[in-house]
């Protein structure tokens, strides 16, 4: 891994260099919610807004409520780990992940339905590049998708359903008893998993650590949909963890399912390459923020996303604006200034 790291590091350098096809307005605005002093009326109508609650939160929780109605094995059937119920649950997410990623490739990276309408990088999914296992990207991050991500996100799922089942979780959250925190919970759980994604991914950026696991998914410099979860193990094992949140809140199993296939088949949907779906010239359904895409191209920058202003709190944001661009420059230069000087301190 070491070497793919190496890699990866050299390739953004040269992504750097190329200008993107396609950028949205600049510099990159923040939502509401944080906004200081508060604007609350703002901050609500973004909550309901097309861009997060009608792209975000209705998709995944149709699909979350659709999973516990229908593809999930009863609660009374995980109090004991057997093999077919952790099958049945694997299968399912081996599925959902293969139509939602292998769907948005076929329709913007095979068929090209949407042609390179807000497609931001020029370039497409590389082939024939010793980069990626077998030689091409597609195929290799397909490989970490299915064969890492998927086993480990339905680990997290098992041991959440088996804890319920068993009643070891402190708090079951009745949706009749408590309608409006159930609710709630919904629009909460991106801004947790933004917060948490900054936090974890700066670790995964500290040098050994980026080495070792986070250089197999920055080997990706343009991205396709099965790029979002092509990750090293020990790369999906700290970025599901944003899950053990529901160890301590109140919670309902679905919010469970809906937070694992947010972080999982959203990175899916996060990775497309191309900013929204279309619909005659306007978006119909936003996908993958600039914001992200900045970060596979520069890396010293945007470890959270748009939604939790982490990244601005700790000056490390990068809004597309030439002044974001410098702090980025100023932080490639102390970090390859840092790795100058830990050969010479190790041989010291
Ligand atoms: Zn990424
Ligand atoms: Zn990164």
């Amino acid at each position: 891994m070491a070497a793919s790291g190496a890699v990866a590091e050299g390739s953004h350098n040269e992504g750097a260099r190329r200008a993107f096809a396609w950028e949205p307005p600049l510099p990159l605005t923040r939502n509401p919610v944080f906004a200081w002093p508060p604007r609350i009326l703002d901050a609500v109508r973004y909550l309901f807004s097309g861009v997060y609650f009608w792209s975000l939160v209705v998709p995944f929780g149709a699909l979350g409520a659709l999973t516990w109605n229908f593809l999930q094995p009863p609660l009374e059937q995980c109090a004991e780990l057997a093999a077919g119920w952790i099958a049945l649950m694997f299968v399912r997410n081996l599925v959902l992940m293969t139509i939602v990623a292998g769907g948005l490739h076929l329709y913007f990276h095979v068929f090209k339905v949407q042609g390179t309408e807000r497609k931001f990088d020029r370039e497409d999914m590389q082939r024939k590049n010793p980069r990626f296992l077998g030689n091409d990207q597609v195929l290799d991050n397909m490989f970490w998708t299915l064969a890492s991500g998927v086993p480990i996100w339905t680990a997290y799922e098992v041991f959440f359903f088996w804890a319920y089942a068993n009643g070891m979780l402190p708090h079951y959250l009745e949706w009749r008893a408590h309608p409006v925190a159930f609710f709630a919970l919904f629009l909460v759980i991106p801004f947790w998993s933004s917060a948490h994604f900054h936090f974890v991914h700066r670790l995964l950026h500290w040098r050994p650590l980026f080495r070792l696991a986070h250089a197999v998914h920055h080997r990706n410099v343009n991205l396709g949909p099965w790029s979002g979860l092509s990750m090293h193990p020990i790369e999906h094992l700290i970025y599901l963890s944003s899950v053990l949140i529901h160890l301590v809140i109140p919670s309902h199993p679905i919010h469970v399912l809906f937070h694992m296939q947010y972080e999982t088949i959203g990175a899916a949907t996060g990775h497309t390459g191309y900013e929204a779906i279309t619909f005659r010239g306007k978006p119909l359904i936003y996908l993958t923020s600039f914001h992200h895409q900045l970060h596979h191209r520069h890396l010293d920058c945007n470890y959270g996303n748009l939604l939790c202003p982490v990244d601005r709190w700790f000056d490390c944001d990068h809004d597309g604006s030439s002044e974001g661009m410098a702090g980025v420059r100023r932080r490639q230069r102390a970090r390859a200034e840092a790795a100058r000087r830990e050969p010479a301190r190790r041989r010291g």
